[in-house]
C-alpha cells in the first residue's frame, strides 16, 4: 500500500465508517499529511487508529479525535481559532487548512520549537505558535469563534471561556482519572452552554 492509499484508508475506516460526513473536515484530513507530523521511527504506524508518542511524554491525538473535536468547533474561512497543546502540530495544520487563523500554544520548548518550524517549512503562514502556559489562553489576539484543548485540565479554566467570542465553541476534555470531552457554546447575548460528547483520554494539561 502507497502512504496515499494508507491514508486514504484512514479517511473511510476510520473518519467516514465512525459516520463523519462534514466535507470540510474530510478535505483537510486528506491535504494534511499525518506521516509528515509522526516521528521518523513510528512512520509505519503514520495512520495507525490510535495516539502515538512524539517525545517528552507526550502524544500526538488519534485521528478520529482530531477529527471529532475539529468537526465539534464548526469552522469555516472567517474563524479565528486558538488550540491549546500543539504537540506535533498535525492539528495545527488541519485547523490552519479550515479556519482564517491559528494561535496555537504549547509549554514545551522542544515540542513548539519542532512544530513551529514543520509548519513554516509546510506553508501554513495563517499559523501564529506561542511558546507558553495555555492555561490563562492567549488574551492578546482575543476573542475566538474557536478554542480547542488538547491536553485535559480538571475543570474548565476560566479564561477560556472569557475568551471566547459571542458565538463561539471551546472543545476541551475535562478530569483527571476519568475524562470527558465537553463543549461550551457562548451565544450571541454571551450565555453558556455546555454537552457532554462521550469518555476521552488526553495527556495531563499542565498549569504553571
Ligand atoms: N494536538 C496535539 C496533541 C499533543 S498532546 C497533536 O495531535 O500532536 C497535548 C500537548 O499539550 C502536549 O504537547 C503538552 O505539552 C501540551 N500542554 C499541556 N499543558 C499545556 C499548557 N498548560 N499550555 C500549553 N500546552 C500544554
Amino acid at each position: 500500500m502507497t502512504a496515499d492509499e494508507a491514508k486514504n484508508s484512514m479517511i473511510r475506516n476510520q473518519l467516514e465508517g465512525r459516520g463523519m460526513v462534514d466535507e470540510s473536515v474530510l478535505r483537510a484530513f486528506r491535504v494534511v499529511d499525518r506521516l509528515l507530523f509522526v516521528p521518523e521511527g513510528l512512520a509505519r504506524l503514520a495512520y495507525a487508529d490510535e495516539p502515538l508518542p512524539i517525545g517528552y511524554g507526550q502524544t500526538i491525538s488519534q485521528p478520529f479525535v482530531v477529527a471529532i473535536m475539529t468537526e465539534l468547533l464548526g469552522l469555516d474561512k472567517t474563524s479565528r481559532v486558538l488550540e491549546i497543546g500543539t504537540g506535533s502540530g498535525y492539528q495545527t495544520a488541519i485547523l490552519s487548512t479550515l479556519a482564517r487563523e491559528v494561535v496555537t500554544m504549547e509549554r514545551i520548548k522542544e515540542l513548539h520549537e519542532s512544530a513551529k518550524k514543520l509548519l513554516d517549512s509546510l506553508g501554513y503562514s495563517n499559523v501564529r505558535a506561542v511558546l507558553g502556559d495555555g492555561y490563562g489562553g492567549y488574551p492578546d489576539a482575543a476573542p475566538y469563534d474557536g478554542i480547542v484543548v488538547t491536553a485535559a485540565p480538571p475543570s474548565i479554566p476560566e479564561a477560556l471561556l472569557t475568551e471566547l467570542a459571542p458565538g463561539g465553541r471551546l472543545i476541551v476534555p475535562i478530569g483527571t482519572a476519568e475524562q470527558m470531552l465537553v463543549r461550551v457554546m457562548k451565544n450571541k447575548k454571551g450565555e453558556l452552554t455546555s454537552e457532554n460528547i462521550f469518555p476521552v483520554l488526553f495527556v495531563p494539561m499542565r498549569h504553571g
